[in-house]
């Protein structure tokens, strides 16, 4: 193992690319130029710095998605990425954590598996599926405006990862038996779209709110039917 001076090599090991001496990354494929067998502390390190802390990025996406509605949403599609943590990736890390919540073991006697928080947690892991029909409701929504089906998509993305983040906080919120908090992540999931819908896609405000009923009840919709549907077919 070649820690201390790691080798220049003169090809890409991942696609073959030629590299300069000077050359940090590949410039095809985007690899880190200068490899090393990493240590197993470096391996910790590298998982933490990815997965936990994404090097502030996480916290930082984090606090604008549950303090600034859109603002994610806004800066993605203006070209604002590399500080941000990816629509997809938050989408699946928070949709992780809220399952992980959702199925582990009630830390109160007084909650029941499956009651409450939990059974709200249910929904928007079904509409996981039915996020691109979502993002066609609001390319209706929005039909004079020269957005692509994309852009809605990373829209209805980051709304469904703030839910996802918001159910984990009340599940949580419930179990630690802080009754008089449950309001606050209720009232944001039910109030964000609004905020959010003004920010990326301004317009007037007696618009926004008409869009936002329309989405609130197409999401709950569509969510429904597909929690639905496959219980319909599940035997008894
Ligand atoms: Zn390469």
């Amino acid at each position: 193992m070649t820690t201390a001076s790691p080798q220049c090599p003169n090809a890409c090991p991942n696609c073959g690319h030629r590299l300069a001496a000077w050359d940090k990354f590949c410039a095809q494929c985007g690899q880190a130029a200068h490899l090393h067998q990493p240590s197993f502390w470096e391996f910790v390190h590298e998982f933490i710095n990815h997965y936990v802390a994404l090097e502030g990025k996480l916290w930082h996406s984090l606090r604008l998605l549950l303090l600034r509605p859109g603002q994610l949403t806004l800066d993605y599609l203006q070209g604002r990425r590399a500080r941000h943590v990816m629509p997809l990736h938050l989408l699946l890390s928070f949709g992780l954590l809220c399952l992980v919540s959702i199925k582990l073991r009630p830390a109160s006697p007084h909650v029941e598996p499956g009651s409450g928080w939990a059974n709200l947690g249910i929904l928007p892991y079904a509409v996981v599926l039915a996020l691109p029909v979502l993002a066609g409701v609001m390319q209706r929504l929005y039909s004079r405006r020269s957005c692509r089906y994309g852009e809605h998509m990373v829209f209805v993305v980051h709304q469904q990862a703030l839910v996802y983040l918001l159910v984990t906080l009340g599940i949580w919120i419930e179990r630690a038996g802080l009754e008089w908090l449950e309001p606050v992540p209720l009232l944001m999931i039910a109030l964000a779209p609004l905020l959010a819908l003004q920010r990326v896609y301004g317009g007037r405000w007696w618009a926004t709110l008409l869009r936002f009923l329309i989405y609130q009840a197409s999401y709950l919709l569509i969510g429904f039917c597909f929690v639905l549907m496959p219980l319909a077919f599940l035997p008894r």
